[in-house]
């Protein structure tokens, strides 16, 4: 499916695909929020600092061309060594991107924006288990990911107009939930989970009726078009334990895999379903 925007308003671009490192540097989480796709493996357990730093050395002798390293968990402001981590990616010219739920969000005042930026992910503008207006704002500069589900289409707008408002927000991101672990499927519902017809239409509505300034992200989710299409996977997710898993949407399944297989070709679909566009107002 397309989506049919004013041409003069929007310009429309998508991003290369980069090999991504992403390291669940902690079990451990502030939040509980349902249908999580770390939930199988929150509670206990950070990556020590000395098996994070041979991590990264290890991967960037296998694979040269890592093009960013991503630090999520858990929620890993929490983990004690992350200034040091951060430190290390630089050292080793890695730009780092923290996914955040922003609750600790003014532990990240000191980072440098040069080399680090902050992603926060967020399940509604004043309600849901994360919601926006609980964060305190600060100056960093951010990216905001709005993550549709059935109980938070209502707020999406004024999430987006909000962020602009309060936070230094360098663009505001719209994905969806999908509860892989109850349904064992990316492409199944539950009674949370926004349908991919659905999904479309809240993300067509949204985009013809935005007034504000920001640039807006959109999740492909495999069914909106667009022009770049990659086939392979480019994810090596890390866990505390050392343990690889390739695609994101097997997190929730428990699926391993070695590192050596990263740029299988996809198993989900025609073609990766992690893809995004990227509208700029014009
Ligand atoms: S969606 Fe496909 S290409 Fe993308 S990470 Fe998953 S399996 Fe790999």
């Amino acid at each position: 499916m397309k989506l049919h925007l004013n041409q003069s308003v929007w310009e429309v671009t998508e991003p290369t695909s980069l090999i991504t490192l992403q390291v669940f540097i902690t079990n451990r989480c502030n939040k509980m929020c349902k249908d999580c796709f770390y939930e199988s493996r929150l509670g206990h357990g950070d990556m020590p600092m000395t098996v994070y730093m041979s991590l990264i050395d290890d991967s960037l002798k296998r694979f040269p061309d890592i093009g960013k390293v991503i630090l999520l968990g858990g929620e890993p402001t929490l983990h004690p060594h992350l200034p040091e981590m951060l430190s290390y990616n630089i050292q080793k010219a890695l730009k780092t991107t923290i996914y955040t739920n922003g609750a600790r969000l003014d532990t990240l005042q000191h980072i440098d924006p040069i080399y680090v930026s902050v992603r926060i992910g967020v399940l509604g503008l004043t309600h849901g288990e994360k919601n926006l207006m609980e964060i305190k704002p600060t100056n960093i500069e951010t990216g905001i990911v709005y993550m549709l589900r059935n109980d938070n289409i209502d707020e999406l707008m004024d999430a987006a107009y909000y962020a602009e408002k309060h936070f230094n927000c360098r663009y505001f991101m719209i994905s969806s939930i999908r509860a892989i672990q109850a349904t064992g499927d990316f492409w199944k519902d539950t009674d949370d989970t926004v349908s991919m017809d659905r999904y479309v239409s809240v993300v067509q509505d949204f985009m013809e009726n935005y007034q504000g300034n920001l640039n807006i992200h959109i999740a492909r989710r495999g069914i909106l078009e667009g022009q770049h299409h990659i086939h392979h996977c480019r994810f090596l997710n890390v866990y505390p334990d050392q343990q690889v898993t390739l695609c994101p949407f097997d997190i929730s399944k428990g699926i391993i895999d070695h590192p050596k297989y990263l740029g299988r070709t996809c198993n989900k679909h025609s073609e990766c379903l992690l893809q995004k566009l990227i509208y700029i107002k014009k």
